[in-house]
């Protein structure tokens, strides 16, 4: 990578990829819109809200 850092998993890889673009909120809830900077604080949001999205 650029910064010459490695990451064990592909998703860490991939947000910390977003420090570089300077997007600081790359993911979004496609149920209602609202983002948030890791993908696992948007599971979290999406668990007791949106029962119906399949995360897989
Ligand atoms: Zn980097
Ligand atoms: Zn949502």
């Amino acid at each position: 990578m650029e910064c010459g850092k490695t990451f064990s998993r592909p998703t860490t890889l991939k947000e910390h990829q977003y420090i570089h673009s300077g997007e600081k909120k790359p993911f979004s809830c496609d149920q209602c819109g609202s983002r948030f900077s890791i993908s696992s604080s948007l599971k979290t949001h999406q668990s007791p809200i949106h029962v119906t999205s399949v995360i897989r």
